[in-house]
């Protein structure tokens, strides 16, 4: 019986299982748009589960998919032998970017995601003799997951802390944002890109041939969705191709759709050399996160002969790289995404959405809006010596009134699975508009 007082509070999901153990909060099932809660009441999902359902939930196919693989192939290992499903796979992503994107590695998280494309990053410069370039950058308030590369390049201090030493050599860009510059913009700042030019300085205190690669989200979302000024990611790029730098994106988030395209690095018309992706590769049916390297960048890592031409090989992977049933799920959402035009469907809804966001403007407590594609975020004022209270009580409430967000603090992120439909949105902002004038 699955009513939340009854169960043994063993199993430790997040730190958030504090929160938890006071308000229990369950859900059951999902379909579509909608959880059903162990209570047997109807939740809106306002954010794709955790920024991973693109394609709503119980998608037949998917599930589909995953049935007819399992039943006939439980597990293929991906190190001396291999199946066919996962370079399937790569083939398809692959061809949904623009660009000379070559090889796909995947392991089986976003964190993991990002602690491969940080090692392969690395390699990268040694197997070209460029063995100086040690050094990482990533940026205040960026998230990266929960690996120690991960919190190593993230900007959250209470991720870090009592985790040190962490990785060597690694500083942070200033975050893209300023309340006061950025209030209740609407997609993306004008004021801010010169904030690309602190990695100059970075640059400069360390020497450029010191300096392996920088990883950022494109938009920051597990802090609050920071949206990048216009132009900042290009200024990046440029600071990096002058100083032989790599650009890695964190799309864990941002890929498969959230933008209206397939991934923000073509939203942004910026090519990184790696791109980090999880989340919505599966339709968060099965765990599966993938490193997806330019040409020339996954050669380098592979393929090292020492100076008398012997080859070394370096060991990365995973036991459950490119699972068959991971792959299969991989595949079966991206033929869902593309024969729904899901991609093109959150581009059609990006200025409606738009519209029902800034609607909230005057609402009690919001002192900020934001949004670009199918993603917003809005910020309330912290209550006075109790930071985040307000924003969990947002939370609760609005579970209580059949919707699920998202909050970091004070701020409510939302990010609907893209097949939402307009009277969805509409009431997405009509219950977060009740609750927060509702709010102490
Ligand atoms: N990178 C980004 C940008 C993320 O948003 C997340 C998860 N929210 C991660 C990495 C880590 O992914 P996972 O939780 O699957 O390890």
């Amino acid at each position: 019986d699955a009513t939340p007082n009854n169960l043994e509070p063993y199993w430790m999901p997040f730190t958030w299982n504090r929160q938890f153990k006071k308000d229990p909060m369950l859900v059951t099932s999902a379909k579509g748009m909608h959880y059903t809660s162990a209570d047997g009441r109807e939740i809106l999902d306002g954010t794709a589960g955790l920024w991973c359902c693109n394609a709503g939930h119980g998608r037949e196919k998917i599930v589909e998919a995953v049935q007819q693989v399992v039943s006939h192939l439980d597990y293929a290992p991906s190190f001396q032998v291999s199946h066919p499903l996962p370079f399937e796979l790569a083939s398809r992503i692959r061809s949904m970017l623009p660009g000379d994107y070559e090889h796909v590695f995947f392991c089986n998280s976003g964190s993991e995601a990002v602690d491969s494309a940080l090692k392969i990053a690395l390699a990268y410069h040694r197997v070209r003799g460029d063995a100086a370039r040690t050094r990482l950058i990533g940026r205040e308030r960026g998230y990266h997951g929960t690996g120690f590369g991960g919190i190593s390049v993230g900007g959250i201090v209470k991720n870090r802390m009592f985790f040190g030493p962490l990785m060597n050599g690694v500083d942070h860009l200033p975050h893209t944002h300023n309340l006061e510059h950025n209030a209740f913009t609407r997609g993306q700042p004008q004021w801010g890109a010169h904030l690309a030019d602190e990695l100059e300085r970075i640059v400069q205190l360390h020497d450029a041939s010191t300096i392996a690669a920088v990883i950022v989200e494109p938009v920051a979302g597990s802090t609050g969705v920071l949206i990048p000024p216009q132009d900042y990611l290009k200024r990046l790029r440029e600071i990096c191709d002058r100083h032989g730098i790599l650009l890695i994106f964190d799309e864990v988030i941002t890929g498969f759709g959230r933008l209206g395209k397939p991934f923000a690095t073509e939203y942004f018309g910026v090519k990184p050399d790696i791109i980090t992706c999880a989340k919505g590769l599966t339709n968060g049916v099965i765990p599966m996160g993938g490193v997806i390297c330019r040409k020339g960048i996954y050669d380098a890592f592979m393929d090292w002969a020492d100076e008398s031409g012997n080859t070394i090989e370096l060991f990365h992977g995973y036991t459950y790289s490119g699972h068959p049933v991971a792959a299969a799920a991989g595949l079966a959402t991206l033929d869902v995404y593309n024969e729904e035009g899901l991609f093109e469907r959150a581009n059609e809804l990006a200025p409606y959405w738009e519209e029902a966001v800034h609607s909230l403007k005057g609402t009690r407590h919001v002192i900020d809006l934001r949004n670009l594609g199918l993603i917003s975020g809005i910020e309330l004022e912290p209550r006075p010596g109790a930071p985040g209270a307000r924003g969990y009580e947002a939370f609760k409430r609005c579970f209580e009134k059949g919707l699920l967000i998202r909050v970091t603090g004070d701020i409510i992120a939302l990010s609907p699975p893209l097949i939402v439909d307009k009277p969805q949105i509409d009431q997405m902002y009509t219950t977060l508009r009740e609750v927060l004038e509702n709010l102490d």
